[in-house]
């Protein structure tokens, strides 16, 4: 129990807004419906045990009188017969008395037959309406003394239980009076007549109801009077005393009761009274089961009115499920698109007809999209443009990055490559990278005399010089040779080349300076260069390359020494003498 609650809540958490609706309304249909149906259950159970008792009883009571009519309008009859049969002389005289008798039969309605007995109920006189046969008797033995005791004792009409007629073998009723000091008679005699039981039988065969009601009549012995069974009503008497509803009608009460009927082998309700003045029980029973067969029935309505309001529940559920989640459903749709697409779908208009709730949820998430959207394009054009910045200042850093690489690596005046940037190249130098077949060679060029040039021309025309021999270097050079300003009026030249392509090289080096008609404001003028050349067969042989720089430098200085404007060569590890 202390689970219930939880397992509950665990169960509805997370369900869709349809399952919670749908479920709602038919617990909603469902709790009073079924309230409803269990009370008005109950109520037409209350209602059909009154309506069956108040008619039972009724009908037992209806009965009751037109039988006690019966009885007595007998009584009568048979008191008028014996007021005629006290004026006869001798009445024990067949002569006399068959007359009156057969009139009486005639003329009196509701007797079979008519008996004039003696003190010992022998036959006197008798007018019957059936005939006697081989039944014919002297005595009118009923097999109990008791009834012709009581109109001996009573002198008054008496009514019989049930008995059977010994001249017909089947069970009969009389009523019987006694004629005492009549005329000449000494012996007090019996008038008897028997009923037409069939007219009582007739009284009982009309209260019927139902498939099975019925009416049932007993004697005050509680023997059967009428009954639908016919066997328990024709030859032998059918005693029902033992039944309690019977000893309640025995002892002269009305009412209800339920009891089992042996006959219907059912259990029944009956309707119970005693006929006043006869002594008679009436009794209209109706088995339970058809009762039961109505409340059963008034059952399956309540069923199918319930049926059709859980139906109308599930109907109006689903639609107003459809109702709100149809935009719910329609939002998160394009929430999901919009998410997919980067935000370039767009959200869907929602029906006017839509709750009021969710078309301000759509408008609410609408107006944020929108917001987000234009964020998301404002923050595209900033990273754009942010971007384009970025990109131009890395063109620019690089541009300026390789000017600070070209000025770090570069003589400014002659645009050559520096010193320093060529001692760089030439310790880096490495045989499997740049091949070995040629072995190197590397030039030491002094202008000679320069001195007298910035003295003579001004240093700007000394300047100018240095230019133009740069321009000459350059000219001269092959994919695989560097060229660098070396200090001062020097420069130096690495050749990818043997010593005899090196020697002619700097030769012709030598021959175009020497040649060359350097230009400065309107004037020419000459100069020429001392050539210190060095050679290497290969880079390993090479090894240190400040001790190259030292041997092309002393032999530049050879150069010099010999008179200038010349080539003087050392070879590696064969230095100059
Ligand atoms: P030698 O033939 O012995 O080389 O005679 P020289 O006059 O050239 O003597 P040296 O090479 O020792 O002199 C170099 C001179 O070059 C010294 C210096 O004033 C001049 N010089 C150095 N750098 C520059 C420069 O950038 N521009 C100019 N105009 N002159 C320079
Ligand atoms: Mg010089």
């Amino acid at each position: 129990m202390e689970n219930a609650k939880p397992r509950a809540q665990s169960l509805l958490r997370g369900q869709s807004i349809n399952v919670l609706l749908i479920l709602s309304f038919v617990i909603v249909a469902l709790l009073p419906v079924s309230i409803l149906g269990i009370n008005s259950y109950y109520a037409a159970w209350e209602n059909a045990w009154r309506e069956v008792r108040e008619k039972h009883q009724t009908l037992a009571e209806n009965l009751s009188s037109p039988i006690a009519q019966y009885v007595n309008n007998r009584r009568i009859a048979i008191s008028l017969l014996r007021e005629k049969m006290m004026a006869l002389e001798d009445a024990t005289n067949p002569a006399e008395n068959a007359t009156i008798l057969a009139e009486g039969l005639d003329y009196l309605h509701g007797f079979r037959a008519i008996f004039l007995l003696d003190d010992h109920q022998r036959i006197l006189g008798m007018a019957t309406s059936y005939p006697i046969g081989e039944r014919a008797t002297v005595q009118l033995d009923l097999g109990s003394g008791d009834f012709f005791n009581t109109l001996f004792d009573s002198g008054r009409t008496s009514l019989s239980p049930v008995v059977i007629n010994p001249l017909t073998g089947k069970t009969t009723l009389m009523v019987g009076t006694l004629l005492n000091g009549a005329g000449t008679m000494d012996t007090p005699l019996l008038l008897v007549g028997e009923l037409k039981i069939g007219a009582i039988e007739a009284l009982r065969q009309g209260i019927r109801f139902g498939e099975q009601g019925h009416a049932v009549i007993v004697d005050p012995l509680g023997q059967v009077i009428a009954h639908p069974n016919p066997d328990w009503m024709n030859e032998r008497t059918k005693d029902l005393s033992h039944l309690p509803i019977v000893q309640k009608m025995m002892a002269g009460k009305t009412g209800v009761t339920e009891f089992y009927s042996p006959f219907r082998k059912a259990g029944m309700v009956a309707g119970y009274t005693s006929v006043p003045k006869v002594g008679w029980g009436i009794m209209v029973p109706q088995p339970k089961t058809e009762i039961e067969a109505q409340i059963t029935r008034i059952r399956g309505s309540e069923l199918v009115w319930a049926l059709v309001g859980i139906a109308l529940a599930l109907a109006f559920s689903l639609s107003l499920a459809r109702w709100i989640t149809r935009p719910l459903n329609t939002l998160a749709r394009a929430g999901q698109r919009l998410h997919d697409s980067n935000f370039e779908s767009e959200l869907p208009k929602i029906s006017p007809k839509a709750p009021l709730e969710i078309r301000q949820l759509a408008d609410s998430l609408g107006g944020t999209v929108d917001e987000l959207i234009a964020s998301r394009a404002e923050l595209a054009r900033f990273n754009d443009s942010l971007q384009e910045r970025v990109d131009i200042a890395t063109r620019e850093l690089r541009k300026s990055n390789q000017k600070l690489e070209y000025l770090a690596q570069s003589d400014h005046l002659t645009q050559l490559a520096n010193r320093r940037y060529f001692e760089q190249v030439l310790a880096s130098l490495d045989d499997r990278r740049h091949g070995d077949s040629q072995g190197i060679c590397i030039l030491l060029l002094d202008v000679d005399k320069f001195k007298d040039i910035n003295d003579h021309y001004g240093h700007v025309a000394g300047d100018e010089v240095l230019v133009q021999i740069a321009g000459i270097l350059h000219q001269g050079l092959r994919n695989t040779d560097l060229a660098a300003r070396y200090a001062g009026d020097e420069f130096v030249v690495l050749l990818r080349a043997g010593l005899e392509t090196g020697r002619q090289r700097a030769r012709n080096l030598r021959d175009a300076i020497d040649a060359h008609h350097f230009q400065f404001d309107g004037q020419t003028l000459h100069t020429t260069v001392s050539i210190g050349l060095a050679y290497c067969h290969s880079i390993s042989a090479c090894s240190d390359p400040n001790e190259l720089l030292h041997q092309v430098d002393v032999a530049m200085y050879e150069a010099k020494r010999q008179g200038r404007n010349r080539v003087v060569e050392v070879e590696q590890g064969h230095p100059w003498e």
